[in-house]
């Protein structure tokens, strides 16, 4: 290269260097303002983000761009700009997206949401009789849970396990539920027990090995919209973040009355029986604007655990905290060594309430 060629180079590659700090500079300045309007909104209590209007900007500004940007590349700068404004989790929604936080009003669902108060989902991991859902039942509304949980079909890794008693135990979940004043969620494990779980149910649940069942996940949504129930979505065991959230758009295509819940997810810690994914829970409830509980005891696996990782959740900001109760795990068909024995209940939510006051005086 000339002397003059390089000089001009040099020049040149200063240009870049300037005009690439500058940017930066001035999309730094952008999220400072873009910072300053969302703490507007927060104090008017309006949403943060409002998809419909960044989508009707982004469209305008990049219609006839600068030369020599294409369409397509302006687009993309755009997108990186409005979404690099917002704090930065690592995930993003799609703008399309019916469950973002800001694309509509924050979701409760079975009084449990952000505004409301924190909820208790206990019972027992499947129905096995009557009675003993009726002593779960009680001991549910008297430490003031008020959302009945129990497996009427239980997806078993065996099929030599237990599989619950089907049919026979839902008109017992919604006999009891009522005679206690709770409401019910019970899973559906394939379409071919859907309906009748959803005229039973307040929530269907969807089970952490069906998390990734799209065309179910849609089905869910669809049979649950038409029955005007909800939807509990568990967090899949080897799901993303992501892909637990994206799941959930299935079935937003047909209900906004969805609850997200994580319950642990495998990793290579064999100590506990899955690893509550503790940061899960925030990051879901600042993207999106549906209910976010945690289920303690799926991803303790032992009753010890059960107290710690509720507390763990509900200090990360849960909405509610799912946890299994039976009257005498010792001799339950599923489950037996992560069941609070029905005695052991007050207790263990008392300690769950003094983990979080300790947590709060430090
Ligand atoms: C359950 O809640 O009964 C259950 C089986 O949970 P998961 O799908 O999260 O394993
Ligand atoms: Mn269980």
């Amino acid at each position: 290269m000339s002397r003059s060629h390089e000089r001009a180079f040099e020049a040149l590659r200063r240009d870049v260097e300037r005009l690439t700090r500058r940017l930066l500079e001035v999309a730094a300045e952008r999220a400072a303002v873009v910072g300053k309007l969302a703490a507007e909104k927060k104090a008017a209590g309006l949403p943060r983000r409002d998809h419909a209007r960044e989508e009707e900007l982004a469209s305008a500004y990049t219609r006839c761009p600068p030369r020599p940007l294409t369409e397509r590349s302006a687009r993309r700068i755009l997108d990186v700009v409005i979404d690099s404004a917002i704090e930065d989790l690592g995930v993003s929604l799609p703008r399309e997206s019916s469950i973002a936080r800001g694309s509509g009003e924050p979701v409760v669902v079975l009084g449990i949401g952000e505004s409301a108060r924190r909820a208790w989902i206990l019972g027992p991991c499947s129905v096995e009789s009557e009675e003993q859902l009726t002593i779960v039942a009680r001991a549910t509304r008297e430490a003031g849970g008020r959302v009945l949980r129990g497996g009427a079909y239980k997806p078993r890794t065996s099929p030599q396990s237990f599989r619950g008693l089907g049919a026979e135990a839902l008109p017992l979940l919604r006999r009891v539920a009522d005679a206690h004043g709770l409401a019910v969620v019970t899973e559906a494990t394939g379409v071919s027990n859907l309906q009748a779980v959803a005229e039973v149910a307040d929530a269907v649940q969807i089970g952490s090995r069906n998390a990734q069942a799209f065309d179910f996940i849609d089905a869910v949504g669809r049979t649950a919209a038409a029955e005007g129930k909800a939807v509990l979505l568990k967090r899949g065991f080897g799901c993303s973040i992501a892909e637990w959230l994206s799941a959930a758009e299935y079935a937003a295509l047909h209900t906004e009355n969805i609850i997200l819940c994580e319950r642990g997810i495998r990793t290579f810690e064999p100590s506990t029986r899955f690893t509550l994914d503790v940061g899960a829970i925030p990051i879901a409830r600042t993207l999106t604007r549906l209910p976010v509980v945690a289920d303690a005891s799926h991803a303790a696996g032992k009753v010890g655990l059960v107290a710690p990782l509720a507390a763990a959740a509900l200090g990360a900001g849960a909405d509610g905290v799912m946890m299994e109760v039976h009257p005498n795990p010792a001799r339950a068909l599923s489950d037996r060594e992560q069941q609070i024995p029905v005695n052991a209940l007050p207790s263990i939510l008392a300690d769950v309430r003094d983990r979080l006051a300790r947590a709060v005086a430090w």
